[in-house]
Formats: C-alpha cells, structure tokens, sequence
C-alpha cells in the first residue's frame, strides 16, 4: 500500500482565503478590520522570521497587523506593561508573544498575561481551561491546524483509536484534548510510555509530536492508519519529521509529508483565530474552531 498525501500547503492556502474572504465580508458589512499584535523581544534571527512572516500572512488577508519589536535588554515590566496596553486597545483583536524570550525573561509567564479573548496563540491558561472542559475558545494554531486536516480529509474519529505521542502544552496535550472532544479513544505517549512501538501499532490515528527525526517507524504503524507527522527537525540532510516517511507511507491509508503538512497549517490557523476573536469581541458567537460535538 502507498499513502495517500495530506496536502497541508494546499489546505492552508484554502483556509487563507477563505479567512481573506470572511474578513472582505466582515468588514464590507461595516464592522471593525482584526488587528493582530505581534510582540518580539529580542534581536533572535529565526524569531524575527517567524513574526514576519506572520505579520506578511495577516496583511495578505487583510488583517491589521502591528509589530512590536523590543530590544534584548528590555525589562519584564516592560513586556507586561506592553501586553496590558494592547489588552486595552480596542484595534487589537490578537495579541502574540513570539517565544522563546531572551533568558531574563520568563515568557511563559508573561503568555498568561495576554487577555484571553485576544489570546490567538491559545496558550494561556483560561484557553488551556476551556478547552480541557471541552468550551469554547480560542485554540492552539498547530492543534487546530492538525484537526482542520483531519476534517478537510473526511477522517472518521468517533470510536477510532488515537495515539499521541509527546505531552507538550503546545502540540501533544491539545491535540488530545480536541481529539477526545471528537469522540475518538485517546492515548497519550511520553518518554516514560512503555512498549511505544505497540502501543503506536493499536492507532487508527497516529500524531508525532517529539521532536525527534523520524523517531517512529513504518512497522509502528497499522497498515491504512492515518498519520500526522508533527515533527519539525533539522538534520544534516534537511527538514525531517518525527515519522520516518518513506518506511511509513508503505503502510499508512493517508499521511502528512514533512514539510508540506502540518507546518502551513499553523499561520493559516492563527489568522483563523484572529478573525474569531474579533468576531467574539464584537459580540458574535464565541469561538469554536475545533470542538464541535
Ligand atoms: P516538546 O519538546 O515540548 O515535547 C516533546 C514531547 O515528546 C514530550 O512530551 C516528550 O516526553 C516526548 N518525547 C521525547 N522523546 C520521546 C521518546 N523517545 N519517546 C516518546 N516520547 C518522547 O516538543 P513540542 O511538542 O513543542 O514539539 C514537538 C515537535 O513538533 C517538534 O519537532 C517541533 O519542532 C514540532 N512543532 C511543529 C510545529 C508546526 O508544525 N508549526 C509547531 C510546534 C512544534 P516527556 O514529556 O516525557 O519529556
């Protein structure tokens, strides 16, 4: 068996212009443009990159974007001065603290300073909250990115068996979370979970979450399962992801090629969220990109 392909780039392209043309709509109906707030602390390369690229997708789809760039030796007062300021300004739907920080900044901390309904990246804890009760929310890009797969694919997961492997606050934990809310049979994988490659083996869907290069092999996956290769690693040879790709796509129904698969999926998915905040903020129904029942 060969796999079939998940087309991330191709699906994230149709979630952007589908969020360009909700906006064109929103604000041709006279409500307010979505601004989206990007903070970066710090003169870090690959850091800086990541913000404008954001910024450069939010302008695409017509959202207004603002870039805050502070300096290295800025003063954790200062951030939170910032995120409090932006928290209060009524242009900005979504604020986004690019992490990781500069070390005398605690930038976990200062995430769960954002206001809630502008947390666009889903990280604070009131998100993390509602989702784990199964609310309305904003919800992680990558995560909601990976269920907008899964939908877009027409992947049955009531009833089905799903492994995760990896129980970050980022990728693993929501991507559980969204997946039991789907009605699918959940387990969670970590460094501690004995017998992985069994374990991987019982999954109608699998999703790698470790950040190790092709740590899962094509014998740990059920022949037609559906795989979801979170992994972004660099190597010597180039981007890998956690699946080891060409032993996988032997065995699984339909995969995601790395890159090309889940990666796109985060920007689109965070623009998606700052159009459902500003929507939430004017009052519309609040946000429930992922959790339907
Ligand atoms: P973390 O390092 O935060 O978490 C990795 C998880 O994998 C941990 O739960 C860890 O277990 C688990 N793990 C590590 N080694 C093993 C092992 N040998 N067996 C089983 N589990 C193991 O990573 P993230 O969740 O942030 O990211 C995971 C991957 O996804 C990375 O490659 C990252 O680059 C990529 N990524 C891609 C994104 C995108 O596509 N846009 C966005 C975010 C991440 P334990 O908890 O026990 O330590």
């Amino acid at each position: 068996m060969t796999a079939t392909l998940i087309d991330g780039k191709g699906i994230a392209q149709e979630v952007r212009a589908e969020v360009r043309a909700e906006i064109e709509a929103w604000c041709g109906a006279g409500m307010p443009r979505p601004g989206l707030a990007t903070i970066l602390v710090g003169d870090d390369p690959a850091s800086a990159v990541y913000v404008g690229g954001k910024q450069k997708a939010s302008a695409e789809v017509g959202i207004e974007g603002s870039s805050y760039e502070l300096p290295a030796d800025s003063t954790s007062e200062e951030v939170e001065r910032l995120i409090c300021e932006l928290g209060d300004d009524s242009r900005v739907s979504g604020i986004l603290l690019q992490l990781p920080t500069p070390e005398h900044i605690d930038g976990a901390h200062l995430t769960t300073l954002i206001d809630p309904s502008k947390d666009v990246d889903g990280l604070t804890p009131v998100s993390a909250g509602l989702l784990a009760k199964g609310l309305p929310g904003l919800r992680p890009a990558t995560p909601a990115g990976v269920m907008e797969l899964l939908r877009r694919h027409d992947v049955p997961l009531t009833g089905s068996e799903a492994v995760v492997v990896g129980r970050s606050d980022l990728v693993g934990k929501p991507v559980a979370a969204l997946l039991l809310a789907q009605h699918a049979t959940v387990t969670i994988c970590h460094s501690r979970t004995r017998e992985l490659p069994e374990v991987c083996r019982r999954a109608d869907l699998l999703v790698a979450a470790v950040g190790r290069p092709q740590m899962i092999r094509g014998d740990w996956i059920k022949p037609g399962a559906t795989v979801i290769d979170v992994g972004i690693n660099r190597t010597p040879d180039g981007l890998a992801g956690d699946v080891a790709f060409e032993e996988a796509v032997q065995r699984a129904g339909l995969i995601t090629p790395v890159p090309g698969g889940v990666g796109p999926m985060t920007i689109a998915m965070l623009l998606r969220n700052t159009l459902e905040a500003a929507r939430a903020q004017a009052g519309e129904a609040a946000p429930d990109l992922a959790v339907k029942t």
